[in-house]
């Protein structure tokens, strides 16, 4: 089983949903049906998928995987934006609801007090209404730290301009 071609599968599919939720056969179909003739037996990828080893080497391609308390599946990717004006976008957005992850946008329901923790700012104050997972609170405060860089850099800019 080449490990390598399926982290790159599991990142494609990530890529292709931004945010999913959904059991653990659900998920192995997709990345089947993404790895056509390649595909290991499903039994053979359950096993693979279940592996916190796993779970930890897919950080490293941008893909938060995890099992929730619910025991369904969370599949997001992690990747930020390198296109300021999309972080700023995404920065600005503001879910319908607190339930929901600020980054992955998955909304947790009754689940959100277990799944989400709330952001902080440098200061460690409280940011209000601003709920994240655990596994996607780095890149977005990794986006965060990105735009803030962004605008002193642009800041300076207009200074030297002046
Ligand atoms: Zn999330």
């Amino acid at each position: 089983m080449d490990e390598h071609k399926i982290y790159a599968h599991v990142q494609a599919v990530a890529r292709q949903f931004n945010a999913w939720r959904g059991t653990l056969p659900s998920l192995i179909e997709f990345i089947r049906y993404s790895m056509k003739a390649d595909a290991p037996p499903a039994d053979r990828l359950d096993n693979f998928l279940r592996r916190e080893t796993t779970q930890r080497a897919l950080i490293g391609y941008e893909v938060g995987f995890w099992r929730a308390t619910d025991k369904t599946y969370r599949l997001v990717s992690l990747a930020v934006p390198s296109d300021p004006a999309v972080a700023q976008r995404r920065l600005n957005y503001r879910p319908l609801s607190t339930n929901q992850c600020r980054w992955c946008h998955i909304d947790e329901r009754s689940l959100m007090s277990l799944e989400l923790k709330p952001e902080l700012d440098i200061h460690r104050n409280l940011v209000p209404a601003s709920f994240l997972h655990p596994v996607c609170m780095h890149s977005w405060l990794l986006m965060r730290a990105l735009l803030d860089r962004e605008s002193s850099k642009s800041a300076k800019t207009k200074e030297s301009l002046m």
